[in-house]
């Protein structure tokens, strides 16, 4: 990880505040600095689940985030190589 893309792991979005504040965050790094690209998805066993893949241009992380419908069950996590 580096300051490209996000320096810590976010283990929950306790408000829906925090991923807007979140999502709009790495939707900039997607879009105006190009500094992280969107990876393939991964489904999981559970219906409408699954990790979103994004890549840091910059340092290589993989980071994956989950995607459940219930904001507070989301993760923003590291994958290990
Ligand atoms: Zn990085």
């Amino acid at each position: 990880m580096c300051d490209k893309c996000f320096t810590e792991e976010i283990k929950s979005f306790p408000h829906h505040e925090e991923f807007e504040k979140f999502d709009c965050e790495l939707t900039k790094k997607i879009a105006n600095d190009k500094s992280i690209k969107m990876g393939k998805f991964i489904n999981t066993a559970w219906k409408d689940t699954g990790y979103q893949i994004y890549e840091c241009i910059a340092c290589g992380q993989l980071w994956k985030l989950s995607t459940s419908d219930y904001v507070g069950g989301r993760q923003f996590l590291r994958l290990k190589k």
